[in-house]
């Protein structure tokens, strides 16, 4: 018997026993012989890296797992499947318009207050203003605070303009 390590056209690797060269042979060409992932029958024997210096050297057990890991990256690795860039790229436009749009609503909107922003909230939750749609400054620090006595404060979607 013959262990064959196999890889087919789809770079899976593999292996697989035979009787002989010979069989292994006949058997692939009566496309007997298919990859156990895809069952691809377009297989041939995979090319085995040889094994660098048998130096005994080192310690038996580390060259044992170095040689086992070495074989490891003999196995075909299928290329990595490409990104599909395009794809994200017209998502993120999509998105990046509809925060543009719902920023341009709340700008147009509401006034800007500026660094008051905290200020102003607190007032109109506190009826001691007139409420009305406003945006402007805080720091993560305010915003929070803000939150925290119940006024609900919504982060501005940030839309970069260098895009558009
Ligand atoms: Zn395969």
């Amino acid at each position: 018997m013959i262990r064959y390590a196999l890889r087919c056209d789809q770079g899976h690797a593999f292996e697989s026993w035979f009787r002989s060269s010979s069989a292994f042979d006949s058997q692939r060409k009566r496309k007997l012989v298919s990859c156990p992932t895809c069952n691809s029958v377009k297989v041939e024997k995979a090319l085995m890296a040889p094994r660098l210096g048998k130096n005994s050297r080192s310690g038996s057990e580390a060259s044992a797992s170095e040689a086992s890991a070495s074989e490891a990256t003999v196995a075909p690795g299928g290329e990595a499947a490409p990104e599909p860039v395009a794809l994200v790229s017209a998502q993120e436009r999509e998105l990046r318009a509809k925060l543009k749009e719902l920023r341009d609503l709340v700008v147009s909107k509401a006034d800007n207050v500026g660094p008051n922003f905290p200020t102003e909230a607190r007032k109109m939750h506190y009826g001691d203003i007139e409420h009305r749609p406003i945006y402007g400054e805080a720091s993560g620090e305010e915003a929070r605070a803000l939150i925290e006595e119940g006024i609900e404060v919504a982060p501005l979607p940030v839309v970069p303009d260098d895009r558009n």
